[in-house]
């Protein structure tokens, strides 16, 4: 009996490792019973690249409990060029939306069967299939130390999304694709008595400070392809919507803050993607390869639509970029925003609870646009405490570029947040400061670099997506004290 069980896994072996027709992801090969296991992934992506000129992988990082963090990069090792275009797509910052994984592992597969041949001669791709390992192997959104991988972008402590922003800046990619499942069976869908039923939905940058040509490109050029490919296999799509069911509050376009993996990425003028496929009943494995299959539909969609237009989207980038390390002055920055309104409703398509069957619902408090509350002039730069090292390691694990000293000729502005009963709305108050009066020591923080926009997102006390939003800096703004990072300004 032992002798025929090894028989039978050796044969299986063999015809594993030898027949490229029978290449299968983890999941194919249990019919899409179980997704893949982290073991399963590690096996299955060391076989692709063994057969595939096309793919080399690399571990760029450890999760918390110290699972190998994957990247596995297609493009064709002969002709290592600086014009191609170069897309970082990332699956799986929640655990338990397991068919972005699994599309990710289906795309490289066809790679590695060389299928999608034609995206390679002026792209490069690198796909991260798991960023969150440890949460995956207990079906579960968070990582194992409990933190939400997508609210952590801005603030940087979970050690894969510190991970994924170095391999970015290795990187530097054109394109990010951030692959997420939604879950529309909530219970207060089924009170409302209908759900979303889009196979895909599938968002672009919507804070307003990055580059207009990248937002009207992915929009309108991009999102649409993706829609007509599906729409053409009878998977049904939508730009991605958040908010309760429609009687219950405001429908919109996802968020503008930047601590997601789209919109972190995106505020350095990255064209960037998030991809929210329909998850299962059980939030498991229910349709998986339906889901596994949509998924993977829409991103090979919008990696086809990429290759061919990659110069324009190579240009769009580059000069939004370029523009991010120009002198600035004069521009400003929206550091407070709203939803808004433009008239319209929006038709939403969902499917009854009850019958199953498509029903047509008007959303009345749909508010597709993000208009500006309150803007500021975009300083030089801004000092940072030394003595800080919350602040410091901030700098450091964002690689932000830094000088010993700000330019001469400069002044420079600090906040005093005043007492409530002073009646000022705990706004706190600008005032120009003398630095000799300041005994501290600084570095400079020129707002001239890749992460102009994040700069001052991130460090004026006022804007509603900085860094004193966010628990672990909120100690920065208190009330009768100086806010420790001062503002440079001509
Ligand atoms: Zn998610």
């Amino acid at each position: 009996m032992k002798i025929n069980y090894l028989v039978f896994f050796l044969t299986l072996g063999l015809f594993y490792s030898c027949d490229p027709g029978e290449l299968k992801t983890p999941a194919e090969w249990n019919d899409f019973k179980e997704p893949s296991t982290y073991e399963e992934i590690i096996r299955f992506c060391a076989d692709i690249t063994q057969r595939s000129q096309l793919l080399e992988q690399e571990i760029f990082g450890h999760s918390a409990e110290g699972r190998d963090l994957l990247v596995v990069n297609a493009g064709k090792r002969e002709s290592q060029k600086d014009d191609r275009l170069r897309v970082l797509l990332f699956a799986q910052q929640h655990g338990n939306e397991q068919a972005g994984k699994e599309a990710s592992l289906f795309l490289l597969k066809e790679i590695a069967k060389g299928y999608l041949d034609h995206l390679f001669n002026d792209m490069e791709l690198w796909i991260v299939p798991q960023l969150n390992p440890d949460g995956s192997e207990l079906n579960q959104r968070r990582n194992i130390t409990g933190q939400d991988l997508n609210r952590d972008h801005l603030v940087l402590e979970a050690p894969e999304t510190v991970s994924l922003h170095r391999l970015f800046r290795k990187i530097m990619p054109h394109v990010s694709i951030d692959v997420h499942e939604y879950q529309p069976y909530r219970q207060s869908w089924k009170e409302f008595g209908a759900y979303k039923d889009f196979d895909v939905q599938v968002g672009v940058n919507t804070n307003i400070n990055i580059d207009s040509n990248i937002r009207w490109f992915s929009l309108e050029r991009a999102l649409p392809a993706i829609e007509e490919h599906l729409e053409s296999l009878g998977y049904s799509f939508h730009n991605y919507i958040v908010g309760p069911p429609p009687d219950e509050g405001i429908t919109r376009y996802s968020t503008t803050h930047i601590d997601d993996g789209r919109q972190s990425f995106g505020i350095l003028n990255t064209m960037s993607f998030i991809f929210e496929g329909k998850n299962g009943r059980d939030g498991f494995v229910d349709m998986l390869e339906h889901r596994t299959q949509s998924q993977a539909e829409a991103l090979k969609a919008l990696l086809d639509f990429l290759a061919n237009e990659r110069h324009e989207a190579i240009e769009i980038v580059t000069s939004a970029r370029e523009h991010l390390v120009s002198d600035r002055s004069g521009e400003k920055v929206a550091i407070r925003t709203q939803y808004a309104p433009d008239g319209s409703l929006l038709p939403l398509h969902l499917k009854s609870a009850t019958t199953g069957e498509d029903t047509l619902v008007m959303a009345e408090n749909y508010r597709p646009l993000v208009i500006p509350e309150t803007e500021t002039d975009m300083p030089l730069g801004y000092l940072i405490p030394r003595k800080d090292q919350n602040l410091m390691r901030w700098v450091n694990i964002h690689g932000l570029y830094r000088l010993n000293n700000m330019p001469a000729g400069t002044s420079v502005y600090g906040w005093y947040l005043r007492p409530m009963h002073y009646s000022n709305g705990g706004k706190p108050l600008k005032r120009q400061v003398d630095l000799s009066d300041i005994h501290e020591q600084f570095i400079y923080l020129p707002v001239r670099q890749l992460h102009s926009n994040f700069l001052v997102l991130a460090l004026e006390p006022m804007s509603d997506i900085g860094l004193v939003q966010e628990s672990s800096f909120e100690y920065l703004l208190k009330e009768k004290e100086w806010y420790p990072i001062y503002r440079i300004e001509y």
